[in-house]
């Protein structure tokens, strides 16, 4: 992909060094001056004042011991190079869906509210709860946010042998799809439609869901190929190749040896790669009907 020029999102929340690390840093930094703390007057009043405050925090019932023996090791972690280039490459990206999507909604007379991309690392607190890397990214209807790991990419890189670029910003498409379902209240109709159904029906529900979000994946790779010229030979087979590994049947196989369709909550290999270039070839949010022809 060709992504180095591009705009950079304002929506990036970066929390891969949270409050957390600065209250363990700030530990540190109280016991470098502790002796000079003890020995003035002027040192122990502050001594006091902060014991007093620790107290005050433990009353309302901040733990800050807790806190900070959770995650000692977080405040010297500084990101990687490899890292940083990776969080510029996800803020290009997402500032090409917040310009797919804006153009998209204008066509229907509607305003795109672009959502905003959380960095974390290790976990993370969301409307939708506290969350584990293990989870993988996700987006949370709740606060309308994207959360993810960058250590994902190195996960679908080594684990689901699924390398390059265009694979890696296809998730954040995904995710964004999510989004671009709560907005225009497509994921409220699917819960409801899932109540007291039975687990069958509640999962061929979410395969549409996610088989539309790579639909609409593919309708911003459509707008960031002929729009801004980002995609290079190879890049769709890229894409391609994530929304396959990712694919329930492919997964499944690879956790148990057995594929169960009635069990699927995100669609075949085939059926993704299938959703992802219709949208991509498209480029229009009306042709990603995943739910028409309900079977
Ligand atoms: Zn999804």
């Amino acid at each position: 992909m060709d992504w180095k020029g591009g705009r950079r999102s304002n929506n990036v929340d970066d929390q891969r060094n949270s409050p957390l690390a600065a209250s363990a840093g700030g530990l540190g930094l109280l016991f470098r001056f502790l002796p000079f703390l003890i020995s003035t007057k002027i040192g122990r009043v502050i001594l006091v004042v902060g014991a007093l405050g620790y107290a005050g925090a433990h009353f309302l019932g901040i733990d800050i011991a807790q806190l900070l023996g959770g995650q000692p090791q977080r405040s010297t972690q500084a990101a990687s190079p490899q890292d940083q280039e990776l969080a510029d490459f996800v803020s290009v990206i997402l500032a090409s869906t917040e310009d797919a999507w804006k153009t998209e909604f204008q066509k229907s007379g509607k305003t795109y509210q672009e959502p905003v991309l959380v960095l974390f690392r290790d976990r993370v607190n969301s409307a939708c709860g506290l969350a584990q890397s293990a989870t993988g990214p996700f987006y949370c209807p709740g606060d309308h946010k994207l959360y993810i790991d960058l250590s994902f990419y190195q996960e679908m890189k080594t684990k689901l042998g699924v390398p390059g670029d265009f694979a890696q910003a296809y998730v954040i498409a995904h995710e964004v799809g999510h989004h671009v379902q709560n907005l225009l209240g497509v994921a409220d109709k699917v819960r409801q439609a899932q109540q007291n159904k039975s687990e069958a029906v509640v999962n061929a529900l979410s395969v549409k869901l996610e088989l539309q979000a790579d639909c609409l994946a593919g309708v911003w790779g459509h707008f960031a190929n002929n729009e801004r010229k980002m995609l290079e030979s190879g890049d769709i087979e890229e894409a391609l190749n994530a929304a396959a590994a990712i694919g329930d049947d492919h997964l499944q196989e690879q956790a148990t040896g057995t594929v169960r369709p009635e069990k699927f909550t995100h669609g075949t290999s085939k059926q993704r790669a299938e959703w992802f270039n219709r949208g991509f070839q498209s480029g229009a949010f009306n042709d990603c009907n995943t739910f028409k022809n309900a079977d």
